[in-house]
C-alpha cells in the first residue's frame, strides 16, 4: 500500500512528489501521457509573475508571493535556467494609467516588494524598443522567467532520486474508496493508497467527481503563442505586459531563458480539454496585439507556433483542499496562471496539508535537495571539451546543428531517472530541434539514437503524445 498517489505530473505535482519526498513516504505518481511536464506546464508564458495581479487575499496571491520568493534558491538546487529579469505593465492611455494603478494598490496588499509606477521617460530608457507613445509602466523587479518543463523535469529526477516513483501511460479511470484509503485503477494496475493529491490540471475536475459530490467545474481556456529565433530575443530585456483584461494578463512580449523572444498568449474558453491547436485567426490577432506593444517584433523570425490550454476553475481561485466527502483526498485544481509562480508553495501547502491530516511526518534521512543538469558540451572549456570526449567519444559528435547539442547529452536525457523516451521528450531536455531548423536535421538522428538506446523499433519512437507516430514502415 502507498502513503500518497499523486495523479498528474505537471509542475504541481512535481514540487508535491518532491516536497513529500523529505519524508519517510512511499509516493507514486501517476500520469496519463508518455511523459512528465506533457500538460499545460509544457505550453505557458514562462513568466514568474511577481503577485500584483491576483486579487487580495485569495489562495493565487499567497501561494504566488511565497512561490516567487522560493525560485532562486530552488532553480539554484535543480540547477535549472532561471532570470528575475522584472516586468513592467505598460499603459498607453489615462484609462489604462489608472489600472496600473489599480494594479499597484493590489500589489501593495498582496505585499510585492519593490513595485513602482515609472514615466515614459524611464520605461524608454529600459525598454527602447516599446512604443513611443506609451505613458508610463508598473515596474515589478521581482518577475523573472524559468524554464518551465526544465524545472519540473529536474523536480522528477530529484524526487526520483529521494525514493519517489514514476508511473508514465497510466491513466487514472477509477477510484474506489476503501474503509481506510483508496484503491486507484488505470488501465493496467490497481494501486492501494491512504492518501490521493489531484493535481490533474484540466482534467482535475473528472478525477474529483470519480470520489466526491462535484464541487466545481474547470473550463479549458487555451492560449496561443509565436516563439521567434534569437536574434529577436533581445527586443525587449523585461517580460513586457499590456493592461489586463477580466480573463487573462494579455499579450505579453519577453525573453525567453534561452534567449529567443516569446509573443503571446490570447484567451480562448474552449470545449475540448485536450484542443491544443493553433489557428490562423488567434494567432492573428496575437500578432496585432502584440504590435501595440512594439512595432519592432520581427515576426519574419517565427520559429514555431504552439498553444497551451489553462485549468480555469468555476471558483475562480486555486482549490487546494481535502474534499469534505473524501477523507484524505486532496485537491490542487483550478492551478491557471500564476500556477507555475505559485507551484513551490503549492508543495508546501499541500505537504502542510498532509500533516495536518496525517500527524507528522518522519523524515527522510538520506534525502538529498540537489540535481545537476545535462552538461551542455558547447558551455565547456577547450580543455573540458577534449577531457569529456576522451572519456566519452559521443560528446565529440554534434546531432543538432542550430543549438550544438550531442549525442552525448542526447544519451545522458535518455537514462536519467524520468529520462526521454520521446522525440520531444529529447527536445525538452536538451534542445535539439529547439532552434531555427526546428528538427529539419536533427530529427532522424534523435530518433535512430532513441530507437538504440531504448531498444526499439524506429516506428516505436512518437513525436511528443500517445498516437504521434512519426515512421510506420519501412520504403525498402
Ligand atoms: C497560455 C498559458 C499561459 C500561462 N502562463 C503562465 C505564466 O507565465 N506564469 C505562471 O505562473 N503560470 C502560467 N500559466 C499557468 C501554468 O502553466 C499552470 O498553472 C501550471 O502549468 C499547471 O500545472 P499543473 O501541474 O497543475 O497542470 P499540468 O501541467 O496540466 O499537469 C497535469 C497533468 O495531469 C495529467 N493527467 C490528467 N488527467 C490524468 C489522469 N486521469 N490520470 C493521470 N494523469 C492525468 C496530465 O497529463 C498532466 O501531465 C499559464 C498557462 C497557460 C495555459
Amino acid at each position: 500500500m502507498y502513503d500518497v498517489v499523486i495523479i498528474g505530473a505537471g509542475i504541481t505535482g512535481g514540487f508535491i512528489a518532491r516536497e513529500l519526498s523529505r519524508y519517510g513516504l512511499n509516493v507514486i505518481i501517476l500520469e496519463k501521457d508518455n511523459d512528465i511536464a506533457n500538460g499545460t506546464t509544457k505550453a505557458n508564458s514562462a513568466i514568474v509573475h511577481a503577485g500584483y495581479d491576483a486579487k487580495p487575499h485569495s489562495m493565487k496571491a499567497k501561494l504566488n508571493v511565497e512561490g516567487n520568493k522560493m525560485f532562486d534558491y530552488i532553480c539554484e538546487e535543480l540547477d535549472v535556467p532561471f532570470k528575475r529579469i522584472g516586468s513592467h505593465v505598460i499603459a498607453f492611455s489615462n484609462e489604462e494609467m489608472v489600472i496600473i494603478n489599480e494594479l499597484y494598490e493590489k500589489g501593495i496588499i498582496n505585499k510585492v516588494p519593490g513595485l513602482r509606477i515609472i514615466d515614459k521617460v524611464e520605461l524608454l530608457q529600459k525598454e527602447p524598443n516599446i512604443n513611443e507613445n506609451v505613458l508610463g509602466a508598473l515596474y515589478a523587479p521581482t518577475a523573472g522567467i524559468v524554464g518551465p518543463w526544465e524545472l519540473a523535469i529536474a523536480l522528477m529526477e530529484n524526487a526520483m532520486e529521494n525514493g519517489v516513483e514514476l508511473m508514465l501511460n497510466s491513466e487514472v479511470i477509477n477510484i474506489d474508496k476503501l474503509e481506510s484509503g483508496y484503491k486507484v485503477y488505470t488501465k493496467d494496475n490497481e494501486i492501494k493508497t491512504r492518501y490521493i493529491v489531484n493535481c490533474a490540471g484540466v482534467h482535475a475536475d473528472e478525477i474529483h467527481n470519480m470520489v466526491a459530490a462535484p464541487k466545481f467545474t474547470i473550463t479549458p481556456r487555451r492560449g496561443q503563442y509565436f516563439l521567434l529565433d534569437k536574434k529577436a530575443g533581445n527586443i525587449v530585456n523585461t517580460v513586457v505586459f499590456q493592461c489586463p483584461t477580466k480573463i487573462s494578463k494579455g499579450v505579453v512580449v519577453l525573453p525567453t531563458v534561452h534567449g529567443n523572444l516569446l509573443v503571446g498568449p490570447d484567451a480562448e474558453d474552449i470545449e475540448d480539454k485536450r484542443n491544443t491547436e493553433t489557428s490562423d485567426e488567434r494567432l492573428n490577432y496575437v500578432k496585432s496585439a502584440s504590435m501595440r506593444t512594439s512595432n519592432k517584433i520581427p515576426f519574419n523570425k517565427v520559429i514555431t507556433s504552439f498553444a497551451g490550454s489553462r485549468a480555469s476553475s468555476d471558483t475562480g481561485d486555486f482549490i487546494i483542499k481535502e474534499a469534505e466527502d473524501a477523507k484524505g483526498f486532496i485537491d490542487v485544481a483550478g492551478i491557471e496562471s500564476p500556477g507555475l509562480s505559485a507551484s513551490p508553495a503549492i508543495g508546501k501547502y499541500v505537504v502542510e496539508l498532509i500533516k495536518e491530516i496525517h500527524g507528522n511526518l518522519k523524515e527522510n534521512s538520506k534525502f538529498n535537495s540537489t540535481r545537476k543538469r545535462i552538461i551542455h558540451f558547447m558551455e565547456l572549456s577547450e580543455e573540458e571539451k577534449h577531457e569529456i570526449i576522451k572519456r566519452d567519444p559521443r560528446y565529440g559528435r554534434i546531432i543538432c546543428r542550430c543549438e550544438n547539442i550531442t549525442e552525448g547529452e542526447i544519451v545522458d536525457a535518455i537514462h536519467r531517472n524520468a529520462g526521454a523516451r520521446t522525440v520531444d521528450g529529447v527536445k525538452r531536455r536538451v534542445r535539439p530541434g529547439s532552434g531555427r531548423c526546428q528538427g529539419g536535421f536533427c530529427q532522424p538522428r534523435v530518433i535512430e539514437i532513441l530507437a538504440r538506446e531504448l531498444n526499439k523499433d524506429i516506428t516505436e519512437i512518437v513525436k511528443d503524445g500517445l498516437n504521434s507516430n512519426i515512421a510506420i514502415g519501412k520504403t525498402k
